[in-house]
């Protein structure tokens, strides 16, 4: 990959992480807020339990989202960003940008998705 494609999915790499971390951040402070929230019945209680519940898997969601995006960051520094993880062959351009983070080419892809559905199937 070219340096110059190379930088373009880096910067949007960074700008991500930096969103994430922010978005993050507020997440944990909304789930503290209602968490010293002092509650007037158990139907109250139980609502703001299901929306703490929903807060940490949302941030789950988006540190999982982040884990991704260390690991792209990586391979850079190792230059094998834009190499599929499971073929090692070349991951599709118009796939790296929708997803700089994207780690399988859209045949590997195919093939872990459809392993996937046959093993819950199953
Ligand atoms: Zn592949």
């Amino acid at each position: 990959m070219d340096t110059i494609k190379l930088r373009k999915y880096q910067e949007r790499l960074l700008r991500r992480r930096e969103q994430i971390l922010t978005t993050v951040r507020h997440l944990e402070e909304e789930s503290q807020e209602v968490a010293g929230k002092r509650h007037f019945d158990w139907l109250d209680q139980a609502w703001d339990e299901n929306e703490i519940r929903l807060l940490d898997r949302l941030s789950d969601a988006y540190l999982r989202e982040m884990g991704r995006i260390e690991m792209a960051l990586g391979r850079m520094l190792a230059g094998t960003y834009g190499l599929c993880l499971a073929c090692h062959r070349p991951i599709e351009y118009r796939r790296l940008d929708i997803f700089p983070e994207i780690e399988f080419c859209l045949g590997c892809q195919d093939l872990r998705e459809s392993f996937e559905r046959a093993s819950r199937a199953s």
